[in-house]
């Protein structure tokens, strides 16, 4: 019998803090159609107005909003996404099934009971 405590899940309290942490928000070449298809563009006018090279230049990552802060340029307010229903896996899967240090200091999920 193992004494570890299993990983907890963290429910997500729509903070937005995720949204406003600079870094590339990497998008799958399946996202891109997805998100383009939502949006009613092409996926070149999508990857031309929206997507950048990311960090390491391995893939593309979605742009912060021009002239912001650092923000995604699909958050609308605090906390709302303009592409929730098709938003990456990389959005989604913060911060059960991925997590980085210090993430605790800014994201406002609590644990599942
Ligand atoms: S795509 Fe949506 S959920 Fe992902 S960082 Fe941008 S605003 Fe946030
Ligand atoms: S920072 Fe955490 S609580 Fe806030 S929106 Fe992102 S995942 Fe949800």
């Amino acid at each position: 019998m193992s004494n570890e405590s299993p990983t907890p899940r963290y429910l997500c309290q729509r903070c937005g803090n995720c949204c406003r942490w600079p870094g590339d928000v990497r998008i799958t070449d399946e996202e891109v159609a997805c998100i383009a298809a939502h949006l009613g563009l092409s996926e070149a006018e999508f990857t031309a107005q929206y997507t950048r090279l990311n960090a390491n230049r391995t893939g593309l990552s979605i742009i912060d909003r021009p002239g912001g802060a650092g923000e995604c340029v699909f958050l609308e307010g605090l906390n709302v996404c303009r592409i929730q229903a098709v938003k990456p896996v990389q959005c989604r899967g913060f911060p059960n099934e991925w997590r980085f240090p210090g993430w605790r200091d800014v994201c406002e999920a609590i644990e599942a009971s």
